[in-house]
């Protein structure tokens, strides 16, 4: 299986394969770049094999997975190098996934196990929350590391980030709103939210209170009435959001929203939401968005409220919440120097971004090589 050779590897640093036979783990930590501090992003603990389960061989299903395993955490910590560099912070870029069905293997030992594979990067890598790994998962990890972040109570725990990541979105969406409408507030700008969970309602709050027309949808019709019992929003299926009469379209749900079956359906002038992955394929979609018009917010860069949340917990920093706030509304700022870039050079938002978070991290590599060399 090709690691140094695969289309994801971008010159990582370090990949790490961790496992352990008591409990089971299998995992991959890759540090993409420690040049603006210690690399840090979540834990996706994923049955990699499942989806190849249904059409090949158990042994072929497994290889497969694990490769899925490795190009997954490979892009995903590449990712987490240009989110914090975009987002100012002093973190480098990190991700690690643990291979197997949470659910089946998700256990206190286990993750005691992970803690230890983490721990033996020396603080290289700090771990966070991510898809498949919970509150309480990261709590038994931190019982044999203390490179573990996003935790509850302690000193310097931040706890949920969903509530930042929503108010960077929100600002990320008035920063779209006055470069491309010209208009500096929100009232009776029509926004449609797809996925109503921890980011989704927080932001829904957030878009009402400044007066914008909400749309909602969300598979769960739980959290559906959670956002009507708070206020109005006009409700639609899943499959039609992407296409609603509307100016924002702010995915809050998955990955890949953005693809060639939905991209000609849009009809909202802005997309500004806090999915990760939204492009289906970098650099195709957001041009086809640009030729259409349509402004496209790097997810990345505008929903990093979280991560931002986050530094002080590294740092082990006491950081009132006026502070943490004011870093997190810098994203609209961020996001409009990337437009103008955008609207200058005739190229894509996502690509722009991208350069910048690249030279960021060159300079910061640079810097560290010269003051070593002293
Ligand atoms: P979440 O799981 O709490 O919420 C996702 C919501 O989307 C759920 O309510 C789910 O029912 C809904 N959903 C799933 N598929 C859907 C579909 N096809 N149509 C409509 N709704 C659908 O996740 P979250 O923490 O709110 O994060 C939302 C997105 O933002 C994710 O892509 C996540 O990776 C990204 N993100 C979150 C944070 C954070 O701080 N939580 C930070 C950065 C990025």
């Amino acid at each position: 299986m090709p690691v140094f050779d695969s289309r994801s590897f971008r010159n990582h640093e370090n990949v790490v394969f961790c496992s352990d036979e008591a409990t089971g783990l299998k995992a991959i930590i890759a540090v993409h770049s420690t040049a603006l501090g210690p690399a840090t992003g979540g834990t996706r603990f994923w049955d990699y094999a499942a989806i190849h389960r249904r059409s090949a061989p158990i042994d072929v299903a497994e290889t497969r997975g694990e490769q899925d395993a490795v190009y997954d955490v490979l892009r995903l910590s590449r990712g987490m190098s240009f989110k914090n560099a975009m987002a100012g912070l002093r973190l480098g870029g990190g991700k690690s996934v643990i291979i197997g069905n949470p659910r089946e293997l998700g256990t206190p030992e286990l993750m005691r196990a992970f803690g230890r594979m983490i721990n033996r990067l020396g603080g290289n890598y700090y771990a966070a929350e991510d898809v498949g790994t919970s509150p309480d998962m990261l709590a038994a990890a931190s019982e044999t590391t203390a490179y573990v972040c996003g935790l509850d109570g302690g000193d310097f725990g931040t706890g949920d980030p969903s509530p930042h990541t929503a108010l960077g979105v929100f600002t990320g969406i008035q920063a779209s709103v006055k470069h491309r409408l010209g208009k500096d507030d929100l009232n009776g700008v029509r926004v449609a939210v797809q996925g109503l969970g921890h980011v989704g309602q927080y932001l829904v709050d957030h878009l009402r209170n400044a007066g914008a027309k909400v749309i909602v949808t969300d598979i769960v019709d739980a959290n559906i009435k959670a956002v009507l019992e708070r206020g109005e929003a006009e409700v639609v299926s899943p499959d039609e959001i992407h296409a609603v009469d509307c100016d924002v379209y702010a995915p809050c749900a998955l990955g890949g929203t953005l693809n060639p079956k939905t991209l000609g359906d849009i009809k909202a002038t802005i997309i500004a939401g806090a999915a990760n992955n939204q492009l289906e394929t970098e650099g195709k979609e957001d041009e086809q968005l640009r030729k259409r018009g349509i402004l496209y917010a790097p997810d990345y860069v505008i929903n990093a409220g979280g991560i931002i949340s986050v530094e002080s917990e590294v740092y082990k920093e006491k950081v009132d919440n006026a502070a943490r706030e004011a870093k997190v509304l810098r994203i609209g700022e961020t996001l409009t120097k990337i437009y103008e870039a955008s609207d200058k050079q005739g190229r894509p938002t996502g690509v722009i971004a991208n350069e910048m978070a690249e030279d960021i991290i060159r300079k910061a590599n640079e810097a560290k090589l010269a003051a070593a060399a002293e």
